[in-house]
Formats: C-alpha cells, sequence, structure tokens
C-alpha cells in the first residue's frame, strides 16, 4: 500500500474533540498499511481572528509579520494533532512548513510554491512515523523568511505534498460529503457528485465554488495527483477529482456497468456554482472607436486588478457612444474607480457606475459542448423564477450571468432543478465550520 497525504480544514479541527475524532481517522489509515502524511490548517475560526487581532493592532497589518502571525495557527493545530496521534498509541511529528520543505517566492500573504523538498517528511514516514504537517505556509528561498500561500493555501501543500512524495492520493477532508451540484448551503437537494474532472472542477472553483480552490485543482491537474474530496464527520466516499473516471475506465474494458453509464450521463452538466464577492463597473459614455477599451483595461491592469467578465454595449447611432461593463472582486473596487478616474481626461468617458450588489450564476459541464439547448434551457429556468439578466459570459464548458445578489439563492435553485440535478435523498449534510 502506498503513501496518502490527508488534510483537514479548520472546522474537522475546531475544537479537542475534532482533534481527537480526526487523530482517529488517520490512526485507522495507518493501520490500516497506508504512509500517511497529513496536512492541517488552523482550528476553526482561528485564522480569522488572529487577522481580526492584527487590525486591532495595525491598520496596515500585511508582509512578514502577518506571515509570522497566521503560520501560528496552523503550528498549534500541528502539535495538538501530533499529541492526540500519540495519545492513540501510533507515532507521529509535527513539522512547519518551512521544516516540509514548502520553498515558496518571497511574495509575503500570497506566495507561490516554487519547490518542494520533503527530504525530512519521507524519512520520518519510512520511520514509521505518521508526519504532520501545518498548512498554508512555507519558506522563501530568497530572504528565508516565513510565507503564507494565501487563504485557504492548505489545499494547495497538500496536492503539492502529494506530488513531490509521488502520493496515491490526495484526500481533501471538510465539512461536508463531496463536491456538490451546488452549494449545500443553499440547495438542499444538491447531489454529490461521485467523480468530476480536472476542468469541470477548475470551472467550478473559479466560478464560485468554494469546496476547492482553483489553485489547489491546477496543481493536481498539473502533477496528475487524484483528489478525493470528502468528509471527516461521516464515513461516506466522497467526489474524486481526477483526469478521467475510474468506472468510466472500468467500464470500457469490457464489462459495462451500470454505473458506468451513469457516469457518463451525468458529464453533461457537472453543477451550478455562485459567487456574491464581485462587483460591477460599468464606464458610460466610451467614444466607440479603436483603442478606447484597450486604454479603460490598461488603466486597470496597472493598478493591479484581475478582472472577471467585460461586456461592451452596442452604441447609439445617434451619440457614437457605447458603455462597457466589467466585474471585478469587490475587494478592489475601491482601486479600479480611483484609477479610472485619475484617468477620465485621457479615456474620455462620461461617467461610472460601480454596484456591489450582484451576484454570478455560472452553469458547469463539459457536455454542453456537445448538446445544444443547454443555454436556451438555462435562460428559460432563470426567467421563470423571475431572474433579470444583466451580463452574459461563456466558455466552451461554462455559462455564466450576472443577476441581482437578492436573487441568488432562488436563482441557483431554478437552474439547478431545470437541470435535474435535485437529489431525492437529502445527502447534502453540512456538518460543522461556520461559514466565516
Ligand atoms: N488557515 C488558513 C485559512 O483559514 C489556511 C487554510 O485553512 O487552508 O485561510
Ligand atoms: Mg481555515
Amino acid at each position: 500500500m502506498g503513501l496518502v497525504v490527508q488534510k483537514y480544514g479548520g472546522s474537522s479541527v475546531a475544537d479537542a474533540a475534532g482533534i481527537k475524532r480526526v487523530a482517529k481517522r488517520i490512526v485507522d489509515a495507518r493501520k490500516r498499511g497506508h504512509q500517511v502524511v497529513v496536512v492541517v490548517s488552523a482550528m476553526g475560526d482561528s485564522t480569522d481572528e488572529l487577522i481580526d487581532l492584527a487590525s486591532e493592532v495595525s491598520p496596515v497589518a500585511s508582509g512578514r509579520e502577518f506571515d509570522m502571525l497566521l503560520t501560528a495557527g496552523e503550528r498549534i493545530s500541528m502539535a495538538l494533532l501530533a499529541m492526540a496521534i500519540k495519545a492513540l498509541g501510533s507515532e507521529a511529528q509535527s513539522f512547519t512548513g518551512s521544516q516540509a520543505g514548502l520553498i515558496t517566492d518571497s511574495v509575503h500573504n500570497k506566495a507561490r510554491i516554487i519547490d518542494v523538498t520533503p527530504g525530512r517528511i519521507q524519512s520520518s514516514v519510512d520511520e514509521g512515523n505518521i508526519a504532520i504537517v501545518a498548512g498554508f505556509q512555507g519558506v522563501s528561498q530568497d530572504s528565508k523568511d516565513i510565507t503564507t500561500l494565501g487563504r485557504g493555501g492548505s489545499d494547495t501543500t497538500a496536492v503539492a505534498l502529494a506530488a513531490a512524495l509521488d502520493a496515491e492520493v490526495c484526500e481533501i477532508y471538510t465539512d461536508v460529503d463531496g463536491v456538490f451540484t451546488a452549494d449545500p448551503r443553499v440547495v438542499q437537494s444538491a447531489r454529490k457528485i461521485d467523480w468530476i474532472s480536472f476542468e469541470d472542477m477548475l470551472e467550478l472553483a473559479s466560478s464560485g465554488s468554494k469546496v476547492l480552490l482553483h489553485r489547489c485543482v491546477e496543481y493536481a491537474r498539473r502533477y496528475n495527483i487524484p483528489i478525493h474530496v470528502r468528509s471527516s464527520f461521516s464515513g461516506l466516499e466522497g467526489t474524486w477529482v481526477s483526469n478521467e473516471d475510474p468506472r468510466r475506465a472500468r467500464g470500457s474494458a469490457g464489462e459495462k456497468s451500470q454505473q458506468g453509464e451513469q457516469s457518463m450521463e451525468q458529464a453533461l452538466i457537472s453543477g451550478v456554482a455562485h459567487d456574491t464577492s464581485e462587483a460591477k463597473v460599468t464606464v458610460v459614455g466610451v467614444p466607440d472607436k479603436p483603442g478606447e477599451a484597450a486604454a479603460i483595461f490598461r488603466v486597470i491592469a496597472d493598478s493591479q486588478v484581475n478582472i472577471d467578465m467585460v461586456v461592451q454595449n452596442v452604441s447609439a447611432a445617434s451619440t457614437g457612444l457605447t458603455d462597457i461593463s466589467f466585474t471585478l472582486p469587490k475587494s478592489e473596487g475601491k482601486k479600479a474607480i480611483s484609477a479610472l478616474e485619475r484617468a477620465q481626461g485621457t479615456i474620455g468617458y462620461e461617467s461610472l457606475r460601480y454596484d456591489d450588489q450582484i451576484a454570478k450564476i455560472s452553469l458547469v459541464g463539459a457536455g454542453m459542448k456537445t448538446n445544444p439547448g443547454v443555454t436556451a434551457t438555462f435562460f428559460d429556468a432563470l426567467s421563470n423564477a423571475g431572474v433579470n439578466i444583466e451580463l452574459i459570459s461563456t466558455s466552451e464548458i461554462r455559462i455564466s450571468v450576472v443577476t441581482r445578489e437578492e436573487l441568488v439563492d432562488e436563482a441557483v435553485r431554478a437552474v439547478h432543478s431545470a437541470f435535474g440535478l435535485d437529489s431525492a435523498s437529502d445527502e447534502a449534510v453540512v456538518y460543522g465550520g461556520t461559514g466565516r
């Protein structure tokens, strides 16, 4: 039996009881014969609490000291988890990200992993230990300072270690039973997905699905590490994220099982994601001539703001003016608006509108490439629910619309039912977490 990497999120280790429960699971996996490397997040909402604390002592908390502070959260959980495992009679050792060989660039608060040299972890497991690694952190190659990978970065730590240790699988334990066809916090009848491709999962992640971070899925795809997303609160099989459906592979090998057929059918639509973290900027009265859009988006790019959807309206023949709208993270709204205001003279638009009461709803599935009518069904569902569409964007395997934020739950449910994704059984259980 090979090596497995297991990652436990904050809600799975929220208190002493949680840590003991997780320790038991880990020891069970070890007893089944696996070598086990565990990546752990900070307990419960403790990262947010540390951030709150930092903002009380300094309005500009960021950079080196901020990373020093935040990595403390994971150090607490890793040590406690190692103690809990030892209390169960198994051997465990905890390691910081730096000790585990997570080498990053020196961009504090959102460092990128540039190398993983897990020699100490490999020796520790070879000696029979369970190795516990603090998630979401590393050490800068240049400055040797401690860095963090950005919020939710422990998933990326886990996948990166799984790749470097050539693990069989990276198991991501969370507070729901897997990846669902919609956020189980919004759609009670959401269905657990048994298998999803890296591509569909990447689209879901970039469309607002929070169960896995885009970056972690991207990393897993690059190194072809299967991810198994499952709950630490139940014993159920979760969702496999990988290149190929294992059941389908079985089917094509001759015995075409019922499950195999089912999974092919499921490939049409993977799920519905929603995102309320974006805002919409409309640049009103832009001269309809070459170079205008370029000028606007150059200004935005120069202020280091990432945008998402872009729409240009048809210009009014009488004025020769058009409107350009785009979406961006709410957190970047102020920066973008002030950059555009400064450039009003050179760009030559009439006015700006800023709207942060929007929501984006996306339908994702590779099957839409070959199935006509998906877009029509999607828009029908929204109109039947009385949801007005403000912006539309598509990729080969995704359709997204922007609508009013207050309609988001209704819109998601309507689309979810229209594509027959509702589950008959109540499988969408949320076991823990405060949703913070
Ligand atoms: N503790 C960090 C956070 O809350 C990292 C993680 O949970 O993955 O963002
Ligand atoms: Mg967390």
